[in-house]
Protein backbone atom coordinates (compact mmCIF):
# COMPACT_ATOMS: atom_id res chain seq x y z
CA UNK A 1 0.00 0.00 0.00
CA UNK A 2 1.35 3.39 -0.87
CA UNK A 3 -0.64 7.24 -0.05
CA UNK A 4 -0.17 9.70 -2.11
CA UNK A 5 -1.09 12.87 0.05
CA UNK A 6 -1.13 15.56 -2.64
CA UNK A 7 2.22 16.00 -2.99
CA UNK A 8 4.16 12.93 -3.07
CA UNK A 9 3.51 8.79 -2.51
CA UNK A 10 4.31 8.16 1.08
CA UNK A 11 3.58 5.49 3.68
CA UNK A 12 4.56 2.76 1.94
CA UNK A 13 3.49 -0.73 3.86
CA UNK A 14 2.50 -4.47 3.86
CA UNK A 15 -0.29 -5.14 5.74
CA UNK A 16 -2.67 -8.44 6.16
CA UNK A 17 -5.29 -8.73 3.81
CA UNK A 18 -8.13 -7.04 5.11
CA UNK A 19 -11.21 -4.60 4.41
CA UNK A 20 -11.00 -0.99 3.75
CA UNK A 21 -12.39 1.58 5.46
CA UNK A 22 -13.91 4.08 3.29
CA UNK A 23 -15.86 7.07 3.64
CA UNK A 24 -19.08 7.21 2.01
CA UNK A 25 -18.15 10.56 0.30
CA UNK A 26 -14.85 8.39 -0.95
CA UNK A 27 -15.06 10.05 -4.75
CA UNK A 28 -13.89 6.93 -6.13
CA UNK A 29 -16.67 5.23 -4.93
CA UNK A 30 -19.47 8.17 -6.88
CA UNK A 31 -17.48 9.21 -9.48
CA UNK A 32 -14.83 6.08 -10.92
CA UNK A 33 -11.37 7.62 -10.61
CA UNK A 34 -9.92 4.11 -10.43
CA UNK A 35 -7.46 2.28 -12.60
CA UNK A 36 -6.15 -1.31 -12.34
CA UNK A 37 -3.81 -3.88 -13.97
CA UNK A 38 -3.72 -7.65 -14.39
CA UNK A 39 -0.63 -9.70 -13.79
CA UNK A 40 0.62 -13.11 -13.23
CA UNK A 41 3.80 -14.76 -11.22
CA UNK A 42 4.65 -18.24 -12.37
CA UNK A 43 6.60 -21.08 -11.21
CA UNK A 44 9.72 -21.41 -13.81
CA UNK A 45 11.00 -25.09 -14.10
CA UNK A 46 13.77 -24.05 -11.55
CA UNK A 47 11.26 -23.22 -9.05
CA UNK A 48 11.67 -19.50 -9.12
CA UNK A 49 8.84 -17.05 -9.00
CA UNK A 50 8.92 -15.23 -11.79
CA UNK A 51 6.74 -11.95 -13.31
CA UNK A 52 5.97 -11.61 -16.95
CA UNK A 53 6.84 -8.10 -18.52
CA UNK A 54 6.01 -5.98 -15.05
CA UNK A 55 7.72 -3.16 -16.31
CA UNK A 56 4.85 -3.16 -19.25
CA UNK A 57 1.92 -3.07 -16.48
CA UNK A 58 3.54 -0.59 -14.74
CA UNK A 59 4.31 2.00 -17.68
CA UNK A 60 0.46 0.93 -18.29
CA UNK A 61 -0.84 1.90 -14.92
CA UNK A 62 0.72 5.19 -15.43
CA UNK A 63 -0.69 6.05 -18.77
CA UNK A 64 -4.22 4.67 -17.53
CA UNK A 65 -3.30 7.09 -14.32
CA UNK A 66 -2.71 10.02 -16.66
CA UNK A 67 -5.64 9.61 -18.45
CA UNK A 68 -7.66 9.74 -15.22
CA UNK A 69 -5.94 12.44 -13.83
CA UNK A 70 -4.29 10.52 -11.42
CA UNK A 71 -0.23 11.35 -10.40
CA UNK A 72 1.97 8.97 -11.75
CA UNK A 73 3.22 6.51 -9.53
CA UNK A 74 7.22 6.24 -9.35
CA UNK A 75 8.22 2.84 -10.74
CA UNK A 76 10.34 1.65 -7.42
CA UNK A 77 6.85 1.95 -5.25
CA UNK A 78 5.43 -0.43 -8.05
CA UNK A 79 8.37 -2.58 -8.51
CA UNK A 80 9.58 -2.64 -4.81
CA UNK A 81 6.62 -3.73 -3.71
CA UNK A 82 5.81 -6.02 -5.93
CA UNK A 83 8.47 -8.03 -5.14
CA UNK A 84 8.70 -7.63 -1.75
CA UNK A 85 4.94 -9.08 -1.94
CA UNK A 86 5.84 -11.95 -3.60
CA UNK A 87 8.95 -12.94 -1.47
CA UNK A 88 5.74 -12.91 1.17
CA UNK A 89 3.19 -14.52 -1.27
CA UNK A 90 5.86 -16.94 -2.46
CA UNK A 91 4.06 -20.13 -1.14
CA UNK A 92 0.81 -18.98 -2.85
CA UNK A 93 2.31 -19.15 -6.46
CA UNK A 94 1.18 -22.60 -7.78
CA UNK A 95 3.12 -24.75 -9.72
CA UNK A 96 0.80 -26.96 -11.54
CA UNK A 97 0.89 -26.25 -15.53
CA UNK A 98 -1.83 -23.10 -16.07
CA UNK A 99 -2.04 -21.81 -12.40
CA UNK A 100 -0.49 -18.66 -11.15
CA UNK A 101 -0.57 -16.50 -8.84
CA UNK A 102 -3.13 -13.45 -10.29
CA UNK A 103 -1.34 -9.81 -9.16
CA UNK A 104 -3.88 -6.86 -9.06
CA UNK A 105 -2.18 -3.69 -8.54
CA UNK A 106 -4.61 -0.46 -8.44
CA UNK A 107 -5.07 3.46 -8.08
CA UNK A 108 -8.30 4.70 -6.26
CA UNK A 109 -9.20 8.47 -5.34
CA UNK A 110 -9.79 8.70 -1.67
CA UNK A 111 -10.73 12.37 -1.29
CA UNK A 112 -14.13 12.55 0.24
CA UNK A 113 -15.75 15.39 -1.56
CA UNK A 114 -19.05 15.53 -3.66
CA UNK A 115 -18.03 18.27 -6.04
CA UNK A 116 -17.14 16.62 -9.43
CA UNK A 117 -13.39 17.02 -9.76
CA UNK A 118 -10.69 15.19 -10.05
CA UNK A 119 -9.16 13.84 -6.27
CA UNK A 120 -6.28 15.45 -4.63
CA UNK A 121 -5.39 12.40 -2.50
CA UNK A 122 -4.92 8.54 -4.10
CA UNK A 123 -4.05 5.11 -2.59
CA UNK A 124 -1.99 2.63 -4.71
CA UNK A 125 -2.26 -1.25 -3.53
CA UNK A 126 -1.02 -4.75 -4.94
CA UNK A 127 -3.15 -7.26 -4.08
CA UNK A 128 -2.91 -11.45 -4.51
CA UNK A 129 -5.03 -14.69 -5.49
CA UNK A 130 -3.81 -18.05 -6.14
CA UNK A 131 -6.01 -18.55 -10.09
CA UNK A 132 -6.34 -21.46 -12.49
CA UNK A 133 -6.67 -21.86 -16.04
CA UNK A 134 -9.10 -18.83 -17.04
CA UNK A 135 -10.41 -20.20 -20.27
CA UNK A 136 -9.46 -23.93 -20.99
CA UNK A 137 -11.85 -24.24 -23.33
CA UNK A 138 -12.42 -22.71 -26.27
CA UNK A 139 -14.61 -19.68 -26.78
CA UNK A 140 -17.71 -18.62 -28.06
CA UNK A 141 -17.86 -15.11 -29.22
CA UNK A 142 -20.64 -12.69 -30.09
CA UNK A 143 -19.83 -9.51 -32.19
CA UNK A 144 -21.72 -6.94 -30.50
CA UNK A 145 -23.02 -4.36 -32.86
CA UNK A 146 -25.12 -2.32 -30.55
CA UNK A 147 -23.52 -1.35 -27.28
CA UNK A 148 -19.96 0.44 -26.93
CA UNK A 149 -17.47 -0.13 -24.15
CA UNK A 150 -15.15 2.97 -25.63
CA UNK A 151 -15.81 5.93 -27.84
CA UNK A 152 -13.14 7.96 -29.67
CA UNK A 153 -11.64 10.23 -27.42
CA UNK A 154 -12.58 8.10 -24.61
CA UNK A 155 -10.99 6.13 -21.97
CA UNK A 156 -10.86 2.79 -23.55
CA UNK A 157 -7.16 2.88 -23.68
CA UNK A 158 -6.71 3.01 -20.01
CA UNK A 159 -7.29 0.28 -17.55
CA UNK A 160 -10.00 2.46 -16.09
CA UNK A 161 -12.61 0.97 -13.46
CA UNK A 162 -15.52 2.47 -15.80
CA UNK A 163 -14.36 0.95 -18.94
CA UNK A 164 -15.39 -2.54 -17.25
CA UNK A 165 -18.75 -1.12 -15.51
CA UNK A 166 -20.27 0.04 -19.21
CA UNK A 167 -19.17 -3.41 -20.34
CA UNK A 168 -21.56 -5.55 -17.83
CA UNK A 169 -24.92 -4.84 -19.36
CA UNK A 170 -24.13 -5.94 -23.27
CA UNK A 171 -21.93 -8.96 -21.51
CA UNK A 172 -24.58 -10.24 -19.34
CA UNK A 173 -27.23 -10.55 -22.11
CA UNK A 174 -24.34 -12.09 -24.74
CA UNK A 175 -23.90 -14.60 -21.89
CA UNK A 176 -27.82 -15.09 -21.72
CA UNK A 177 -27.66 -16.21 -25.39
CA UNK A 178 -24.84 -18.56 -24.49
CA UNK A 179 -21.61 -16.71 -25.29
CA UNK A 180 -18.58 -16.23 -23.16
CA UNK A 181 -17.57 -13.08 -24.39
CA UNK A 182 -18.47 -10.59 -26.80
CA UNK A 183 -16.09 -8.77 -29.47
CA UNK A 184 -16.54 -5.25 -29.67
CA UNK A 185 -17.17 -2.98 -32.71
CA UNK A 186 -16.43 0.71 -33.06
CA UNK A 187 -19.12 2.97 -31.70
CA UNK A 188 -19.29 5.11 -34.65
CA UNK A 189 -20.24 2.23 -37.54
CA UNK A 190 -20.04 -0.99 -35.48
CA UNK A 191 -18.77 -2.59 -38.88
CA UNK A 192 -15.03 -2.95 -37.12
CA UNK A 193 -13.56 -5.26 -35.02
CA UNK A 194 -12.11 -3.79 -31.48
CA UNK A 195 -11.29 -6.43 -28.99
CA UNK A 196 -13.02 -8.63 -26.79
CA UNK A 197 -14.10 -7.93 -23.21
CA UNK A 198 -10.76 -9.08 -21.29
CA UNK A 199 -8.50 -9.55 -24.20
CA UNK A 200 -7.57 -8.25 -27.35
CA UNK A 201 -8.28 -10.24 -30.93
CA UNK A 202 -6.47 -11.65 -33.63
CA UNK A 203 -7.03 -13.22 -36.98
CA UNK A 204 -5.31 -15.48 -39.22
CA UNK A 205 -6.85 -15.13 -42.68
CA UNK A 206 -5.35 -16.54 -45.72
CA UNK A 207 -2.43 -17.10 -43.49
CA UNK A 208 -1.82 -13.67 -42.53
CA UNK A 209 -2.02 -12.78 -38.78
CA UNK A 210 -4.34 -9.91 -38.49
CA UNK A 211 -5.37 -7.48 -35.68
CA UNK A 212 -6.94 -4.60 -34.90
CA UNK A 213 -4.05 -1.18 -34.72
CA UNK A 214 -3.73 0.84 -31.10
CA UNK A 215 -5.82 3.49 -30.88
CA UNK A 216 -7.45 5.52 -28.19
CA UNK A 217 -10.47 2.45 -27.94
CA UNK A 218 -8.73 -0.49 -27.03
CA UNK A 219 -5.95 -1.10 -24.22
CA UNK A 220 -2.40 -2.02 -25.19
CA UNK A 221 -2.22 -5.64 -24.54
CA UNK A 222 0.83 -6.55 -23.25
CA UNK A 223 0.11 -10.46 -24.30
CA UNK A 224 -0.91 -8.78 -28.06
CA UNK A 225 2.61 -7.07 -28.32
CA UNK A 226 4.30 -10.30 -27.28
CA UNK A 227 2.54 -12.22 -29.66
CA UNK A 228 3.21 -9.75 -33.11
CA UNK A 229 6.68 -9.89 -31.84
CA UNK A 230 7.28 -13.22 -32.07
CA UNK A 231 5.28 -13.42 -34.90
CA UNK A 232 7.79 -10.89 -36.71
CA UNK A 233 10.75 -12.77 -35.39
CA UNK A 234 9.32 -15.84 -37.43
CA UNK A 235 8.81 -13.57 -40.61
CA UNK A 236 4.94 -14.74 -40.23
CA UNK A 237 3.05 -12.32 -41.78
CA UNK A 238 1.56 -9.64 -39.47
CA UNK A 239 -0.89 -6.58 -40.52
CA UNK A 240 -2.21 -4.16 -37.66
CA UNK A 241 -4.98 -2.36 -39.41
CA UNK A 242 -8.74 -2.48 -39.28
CA UNK A 243 -10.42 -5.20 -39.67
CA UNK A 244 -14.29 -4.94 -41.04
CA UNK A 245 -16.41 -7.77 -39.08
CA UNK A 246 -18.07 -8.41 -43.00
CA UNK A 247 -14.20 -9.59 -43.83
CA UNK A 248 -14.10 -11.91 -41.12
CA UNK A 249 -17.77 -13.51 -41.60
CA UNK A 250 -16.67 -13.84 -45.20
CA UNK A 251 -13.49 -15.37 -44.63
CA UNK A 252 -15.71 -17.79 -42.14
CA UNK A 253 -18.06 -18.65 -44.66
CA UNK A 254 -15.44 -19.48 -47.09
CA UNK A 255 -13.04 -21.36 -45.27
CA UNK A 256 -10.54 -18.69 -45.40
CA UNK A 257 -10.66 -17.82 -41.24
CA UNK A 258 -8.08 -20.41 -40.38
CA UNK A 259 -7.33 -19.16 -36.64
CA UNK A 260 -9.31 -16.69 -34.36
CA UNK A 261 -8.30 -15.70 -30.69
CA UNK A 262 -7.90 -13.80 -28.27
CA UNK A 263 -4.64 -12.52 -26.21
CA UNK A 264 -4.45 -11.40 -22.86
CA UNK A 265 -2.43 -12.54 -19.22
CA UNK A 266 -5.45 -14.63 -17.90
CA UNK A 267 -5.27 -16.82 -20.46
CA UNK A 268 -2.14 -15.89 -23.00
CA UNK A 269 -4.10 -17.15 -26.22
CA UNK A 270 -7.78 -18.01 -25.85
CA UNK A 271 -9.17 -20.21 -28.88
CA UNK A 272 -12.44 -18.59 -30.35
CA UNK A 273 -14.16 -21.67 -31.52
CA UNK A 274 -17.97 -19.98 -32.56
CA UNK A 275 -18.68 -16.47 -33.60
CA UNK A 276 -22.03 -14.87 -33.48
CA UNK A 277 -22.96 -12.28 -35.82
CA UNK A 278 -26.37 -11.40 -36.37
CA UNK A 279 -28.17 -14.23 -35.33
CA UNK A 280 -26.28 -16.29 -36.99
CA UNK A 281 -23.02 -18.84 -35.90
CA UNK A 282 -19.93 -19.46 -37.32
CA UNK A 283 -17.67 -21.88 -36.31
CA UNK A 284 -14.45 -22.24 -36.82
CA UNK A 285 -11.54 -24.99 -37.01
CA UNK A 286 -10.60 -27.24 -35.11
CA UNK A 287 -7.90 -26.26 -32.48
CA UNK A 288 -5.62 -28.55 -33.21
CA UNK A 289 -5.43 -27.33 -36.87
CA UNK A 290 -4.20 -23.64 -35.68
CA UNK A 291 -0.64 -23.42 -36.26
CA UNK A 292 0.04 -20.24 -35.32
CA UNK A 293 -1.60 -20.03 -32.25
CA UNK A 294 -0.73 -23.32 -30.88
CA UNK A 295 2.68 -22.54 -31.83
CA UNK A 296 2.45 -19.24 -30.11
CA UNK A 297 0.50 -20.30 -26.99
CA UNK A 298 3.62 -22.70 -26.61
CA UNK A 299 6.56 -20.44 -27.38
CA UNK A 300 5.26 -17.98 -24.52
CA UNK A 301 4.78 -21.07 -22.42
CA UNK A 302 8.50 -22.03 -23.26
CA UNK A 303 9.92 -18.20 -22.27
CA UNK A 304 7.78 -17.91 -19.45
CA UNK A 305 9.00 -21.36 -17.83
CA UNK A 306 12.33 -20.57 -18.66
CA UNK A 307 12.76 -24.00 -21.38
CA UNK A 308 13.37 -21.26 -24.18
CA UNK A 309 15.57 -18.47 -24.48
CA UNK A 310 14.61 -14.57 -23.48
CA UNK A 311 15.38 -12.83 -25.93
CA UNK A 312 13.34 -9.59 -24.87
CA UNK A 313 13.96 -9.85 -21.47
CA UNK A 314 9.97 -10.39 -20.62
CA UNK A 315 10.82 -12.71 -17.78
CA UNK A 316 11.59 -10.65 -14.33
CA UNK A 317 12.29 -12.42 -11.22
N1 LIG B 1 -8.28 -5.70 -23.45
C1 LIG B 1 -8.91 -5.52 -22.27
C2 LIG B 1 -10.13 -4.69 -22.24
C3 LIG B 1 -8.39 -6.11 -21.11
O1 LIG B 1 -9.00 -5.95 -19.93
C4 LIG B 1 -7.22 -6.90 -21.20
C5 LIG B 1 -6.64 -7.55 -19.96
N2 LIG B 1 -5.72 -6.68 -19.31
C6 LIG B 1 -6.60 -7.05 -22.45
C7 LIG B 1 -7.16 -6.43 -23.56
C8 LIG B 1 -5.32 -7.85 -22.61
O2 LIG B 1 -4.23 -7.15 -22.05
P1 LIG B 1 -2.96 -7.95 -21.48
O3 LIG B 1 -2.45 -8.79 -22.59
O4 LIG B 1 -1.99 -6.88 -21.11
O5 LIG B 1 -3.44 -8.75 -20.33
Amino acid sequence: VADYDGTAWTNLRIVPYQPLQLSPANSALHYGQSVFEGMKAYKNTAGEVVVFRPLDNFHRLNRSAERMCMPPLPEEVFMNGLMELLKLDNQWVPDGENTALYIRPFIFATDNYIGIRASDTYTFMIFTCPVGAYYSEPVRVKIETHYSRATEGGTGAAKAAGNYAASLYPARRAQQQGYHQLVWTDSKTHQYIEESGTMNVMFVIDGKLITTPLSDTILAGITRDSVLTLAREWGYPVEERRIAVSEVIAAAKEGRLQEAFGTGTAATIAQIIQIGHEEQDYMLPPIAERKFSNRVFKALNDIKSGQAEDKWNWVYK
